[in-house]
């Protein structure tokens, strides 16, 4: 979740109100339906109010006494109906008008349960970003082969998001974000790859093999390659061209969390120099000593967005042997979700 919604404010331009817990959910569900999907997330389902829940609870045991499926939106839809239809009665009586007020609150509460219990229906109007449509525009990428969706952003940009994943979702121990930024003209792309991690009361192992691994797969993707060094003339004002992050991530600690935490972004090539040894000779990456080189969620943002941190322009070519000697990169137990922004429109290139 928190990788989804730290896509959607990249891709937003760090708007916060399109970057919301609800519509990162949203877009989660159409991109990964087995698991954000409205049927099966749990963090949806936490999330939903009393009302919501009380008609999934209905639908449960009437489906047990019945034995037939009863479904909570069918059931929400009668009560709906059967209010909808005495407020029709009381339009018709001029008498009971204005004694309808409980029924009328009533009413909106329950619109609400059933837009919360059938998204789908009305996730149309609630994804973040339209979809664009009829975009043909061949360009290198990661997992090729895999199922793209296209979405107009708002400077009409468009962003091509496909996302790998192992095929059980009960098998991910991670996510990670592949970001490309294409110019058009230069044929070319700047990447940035971030790792999220859980950490607990702001510190993290890094002895654990598994973790070991997928930060040297990390690295070997990015900042081994000659693709984190600086090769392009020096008038260019800009951090170094790391492309690897680490992202230390809170648990959610609630299902309504609204808020994203500080979101530390620490450079993959920063780790040995921020992390400690415990006694026992454990290696150990804490807040206190990361927080002077990593960059907060925000900051990372409009750096990004304005070209400051990530790749040096990687030409096609280049992108291309890059995915091809990293197809392993879409294996494993983590998911990947690769995003790629470009413009479809030939814009006027000012000089
Ligand atoms: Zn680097």
């Amino acid at each position: 979740m928190n990788a989804l919604r730290e896509l959607t404010k990249i891709a937003a331009r760090g708007d916060i109100s399109k970057s919301t817990y609800a519509n990162a959910l949203e877009l989660g569900g159409e991109l990964y339906p087995e698991l954000l999907g409205p049927d099966v997330s749990v963090l949806r389902r936490e999330r939903e109010g009393d009302i919501a829940k009380e008609y999934r609870q209905k639908a449960r045991l009437k489906s047990i006494k019945s034995g037939f499926d009863i479904s909570p939106s069918n059931l929400i839809g009668q009560d709906i109906d059967d209010i909808k239809d005495l407020l029709e009665v009381a339009k018709r009586e001029k008498s009971e008008r204005t004694k309808v007020d409980q029924l009328k609150r009533r009413l909106k509460t329950l619109i609400d349960a059933e837009r919360e219990i059938n998204p789908v229906a009305h996730s149309e109007n609630q994804l973040i970003f339209r979809d664009a449509l009829a975009v043909n525009r061949e360009i290198p990428a990661l997992g090729s082969g895999k199922a793209y969706r296209d979405f107009r952003l708002p400077d009409d940009s468009v962003l091509r998001v496909r996302v790998l994943h192992p095929d059980k979702p009960e098998h991910i121990t991670g996510a990670d974000i592949i970001y490309e930024r294409h110019s058009r003209y230069e044929e070319g792309a700047s990447i940035v790859a971030i790792q999220y991690k859980i950490w607990e009361d702001k510190t993290m192992y890094l002895s654990d093999e598994r973790m070991a691994n997928q930060l040297t797969r990390l690295k070997n993707f990015t900042c081994d390659r000659t693709i984190c060094s600086q090769s392009q003339g020096g008038n260019t004002y800009r951090f170094p061209c790391c492309a690897g992050f680490l992202r230390p991530t809170d648990k959610l600690q609630r299902a309504d969390q609204s808020f994203i935490s500080t979101g530390e972004h620490l450079p993959i090539c920063k780790i040995d120099e921020c992390k400690t040894l415990t006694a026992r000779g454990a290696e150990l990456l804490e807040y206190s000593k990361i927080r002077d080189i990593s960059l907060s969620g925000e900051i990372f943002e409009q750096l990004f967005n304005t070209g400051k941190i990530g790749s040096r322009l990687l030409a096609y070519a280049e992108l291309q042997s890059l995915y091809e000697e990293h197809a392993i990169v879409s294996e494993g137990d983590t998911v990947i979700i690769y995003a790629q922004e470009f413009s479809d429109q030939p814009r006027e290139r000012i000089v």
